[in-house]
């Protein structure tokens, strides 16, 4: 299996082993999220159903940043307390994910359970002397790592310290450096030996990926192109001063997604949340939207993308509907021939992850099934091509029907009525299954 690893800038053959690590950057929790929050996930969950089922353990930890400027803004607008912000909101991100039918995490990490480890691991940085204490503040000193920094967005200090400046009230040596732990007293905060006050965002990351994968590492890094630099590269810099080695293998970041012409974007105003996606389409759609481009590729929605996507979305539950009728009126046999169509999926995967090429034959199987569907030669092997292709590895959730014991018997009298060209019969039967929307 080979994979775009950004920090590289190369498709890159992933070592073969029994358990893969892996991480991604969860939300603040100060508001909804919206579709584009989730492409992260979805990503990483396509590599983590293909890795098991090629029977390979799984390591998961995504972190919920539960402290945050944001979050107090929050609090202050509502009239309410920061910790019921971050738990109401925390309560809907685990919603939204559970709605997408993800893989579930080992852990999903609240930053505020960790605020020991991360003075530790601040104390670290300043241990090997890669940053520095002042008024309170610690930073991280960008000039010490100067060698390794920059390597991941694929930068020059050189090219990147124009686009900083120092504010007037700014207490680091160079506009590059960043807070490790800032001194503050607004919202909640806590004791560390500088300051009262709270650990940077960048050192939550790294300080989970060093408490959690420290000896084993991580094997796979996720977030949106936009967590690349700064938020990824400065985790990645405060590993290599704590580790001396490298914090991921593999950083994989994808695409945005656009909506009319921008980032979709909470600051843009041009969101659409998780849940009010969901409510009028389904998970379904989503995941078709999103793997029609490869996943460093923007996606650029439109309505009539998500109008197309869901069309698709209904003509394979058609074919659940017809395979479930199918099942009742005739015998899947076990076939002669040969079925490449799983293998051909999984192939793709292999190759970076080409989801649109598992698409193109997810539309071959579907026609081949049809075929099958009307000459009666439906066999189980393709059956269970299909089912593994679209609920093992491509995370769809498409159901058979259930039908109750008097609608079978409906269905069978009424097939019974059409062999024995009882026609007047039939019709009655017929209109019947349509009243209760069976054909
Ligand atoms: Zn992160």
């Amino acid at each position: 299996m080979k994979i775009y690893n950004s920090l590289t800038n190369k498709i890159e053959i992933i070592d073969k082993k029994e358990t893969y690590n892996f991480y991604v950057c969860g939300p603040t929790v100060y508001d909804f999220l919206h579709i584009g929050n989730m492409r992260p996930f979805i990503t990483a969950d396509v590599l983590i159903k293909y890795l098991k089922f090629k029977n390979k353990n799984i390591k998961y930890i995504i972190n919920i940043t539960d402290i945050d400027d944001k979050i107090i803004d929050k609090a202050i607008s509502e009239k309410n307390t920061e910790k019921k912000i971050s738990e109401k909101y925390t309560i809907n991100f685990l919603e939204d994910f559970k709605s997408l039918n993800l893989s579930e995490p080992n852990s999903f990490l609240k930053i505020s359970d960790f605020i020991d480890e991360q003075i530790k691991f601040i104390s670290k940085i300043l241990e090997n002397d890669k940053g520095y204490v002042k008024n309170g503040d610690v930073f991280f000193d960008i000039y010490k790592s100067k060698k390794q920094y920059g390597i991941l967005a694929n930068k020059k200090i050189e090219d990147l310290i124009p686009n900083k400046r120092l504010s007037e009230n700014d207490n680091k040596n160079n506009p590059l450096d960043f807070a490790l732990w800032k001194k503050t007293d607004k919202g909640i905060n806590f004791k560390a030996p500088w300051s009262e006050g709270r650990p940077g965002w960048h050192t939550e990351c790294a300080t989970l990926n060093y408490l959690f994968f420290q000896k084993e590492k991580v094997d796979f890094h996720f977030g949106g192109i936009d967590l690349k630099f700064p938020h990824h590269e400065n985790e990645r810099i405060q590993y290599l001063a704590v580790e001396n080695c490298e914090l991921s293998k593999f950083w994989i970041h994808n695409g945005h997604l656009n909506f009319g012409e921008h980032k979709m974007s909470k600051s843009l105003n041009n969101t659409i949340l998780i849940r009010d996606f969901i409510e009028k389409y389904d998970s379904n759609t989503l995941k078709i939207i999103f793997y029609k481009m490869n996943h460093t590729s923007p996606i650029d929605l439109t309505t009539l993308l998500i109008e197309q996507s869901a069309a698709e979305v209904q003509k394979i539950q058609n074919i659940y509907n017809k395979i479930s009728y199918y099942k009742i009126t005739n015998k899947i046999t076990n076939s002669k021939k040969k079925y490449s169509y799983l293998n051909d999926v999984l192939k793709n995967l292999e190759n970076n992850l080409n989801l649109p090429n598992c698409l193109t034959v997810l539309q071959e199987i579907i026609k081949e099934i049809n075929k099958s569907l009307s000459d009666s030669s439906l066999s189980y092997e393709l059956l269970e091509q299909f089912q593994i292709i679209n609920q093992k590895l491509l995370g769809f959730n498409f159901k058979y029907t259930v039908y109750s014991l008097a609608d079978e018997e409906l269905i069978l009298e009424y097939e019974k009525c059409k062999k024995n060209k009882n026609y007047q019969q039939s019709d009655l039967l017929r209109e019947q299954l349509k009243l209760k929307n069976i054909i």
